[in-house]
């Protein structure tokens, strides 16, 4: 069965998307740890990041560096953390978590912000205007 973000890349569900070529698309994560908290995926289904080959594994990374730097300019952060988990969804993806100045901040079982629909299509149509 297809995963959720593979769903989303078919466009059989929606995303709040920020980034997308051929091989990669990033969006934002629905239940963030903060404004601007975006997901890297590569677009073909690879479930684990290190099952992901090394051509296309640095390929991925440098657009996540882009995505990162859009991230960074649309919001007030130190710094963009960068995590992988993937107990969840079984489909490579990079977490990029604008930080302020805890590393408390990347707490992955920690509580979630819930923001509208209004507020999600806002920050992703800023990260947008500023991925280059
Ligand atoms: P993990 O697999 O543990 O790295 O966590 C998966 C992440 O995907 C969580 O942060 C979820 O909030 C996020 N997520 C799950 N479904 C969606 C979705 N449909 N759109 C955006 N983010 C999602």
């Amino acid at each position: 069965m297809a995963s959720i973000f593979s769903k989303i890349v078919a466009g059989e569900i929606p995303a709040y998307k920020v980034a997308e070529n051929d091989e990669f698309l990033a969006f934002l994560d629905i239940n963030p740890m903060a404004m601007g908290h975006t997901l890297v995926i590569p677009k073909q289904e690879i479930p684990y990041i290190f099952e992901v080959d090394d051509d296309l594994l640095g390929r991925l990374m440098v657009f996540a560096k882009r995505v990162a730097k859009a991230v960074e300019a649309s919001v007030t952060c130190a710094r963009i953390g960068v995590g992988v988990v993937g107990l969840e969804v079984p489909h490579c993806h990079i977490h990029l978590i604008p930080l302020q100045n805890s590393v408390g901040e990347m707490n992955f079982g920690g509580p979630k912000l819930s923001p509208s629909q209004e507020e999600l299509a806002a920050m992703a149509q800023k990260i947008q205007s500023n991925f280059k």
